[in-house]
């Protein structure tokens, strides 16, 4: 495998293995698996972005739990537009539990504050949030992110879920852009 890759434009290259990927999954999950037993967790998996963390994260949790699936797009190209479609997909009763949300990146954060505001009006218990990646330069609002797998430099990467305009979410390694313009 190269640890260069052309998506139309632009030009990118391995910044974080998977072996290193892993390694931080397999601390999150530890971490989830500590504070949330007998807590019987719903964990909400936001698409696109985070099924690959999300499949590699559950495979490691092992207490009960449930998982589901939501949509909520708002990205295009490589700036965030600030434009925050409506969650999709949650056809569970949220009252009373404690959910996990699984996301694949927190920039501005404005994307997860939405969905904390959508899913609060459905009465949970409580509501965690675990992200395989933090910019933590570019956040902007007062979030508690509790599980982190790692922090990133604000630069645009892909790969491991993530993409750029559809392409490179099947990639194993993540992928930071080469002389972004
Ligand atoms: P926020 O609302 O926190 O600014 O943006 C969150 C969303 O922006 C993420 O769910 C993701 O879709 C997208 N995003 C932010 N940074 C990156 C990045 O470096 N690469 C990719 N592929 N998407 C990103
Ligand atoms: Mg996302």
């Amino acid at each position: 495998m190269s640890n260069i890759i052309q998506l139309k434009d632009k030009r990118f290259a391995v910044s974080i293995p998977e072996a290193d990927i892993l390694r931080q999954v397999d601390r999150v999950a530890a971490e989830i698996n500590r504070d949330l037993k007998d807590k019987n967790p719903l964990f909400l998996s936001v698409l696109n972005g985070s099924f690959m963390f999300t499949a590699d994260l559950m495979k490691r949790i092992s207490i009960p739990c449930e998982i589901s699936f939501v949509k909520l797009a708002s990205y295009q190209g490589l700036a965030s537009t600030g434009k925050v479609k409506e969650v999709i997909g949650i056809n569970e009763d949220l009252t009373g539990r404690t959910i996990v949300v699984v996301e694949d990146i927190v920039d501005t954060g404005h994307t997860m504050q939405r969905l904390l505001e959508s899913l609060g009006t459905r009465r949970p218990k409580e509501i965690h949030i675990a992200t395989l990646l933090l910019k933590p330069d570019k956040l902007q609002v007062d979030l508690d992110i509790e599980y982190v797998a790692m922090q990133i430099p604000n630069d645009f990467i892909v790969g491991y879920g993530l993409d750029y305009d559809g392409l490179g979410r099947n990639y194993k390694d993540i992928y930071t852009v080469i002389d972004a313009d």
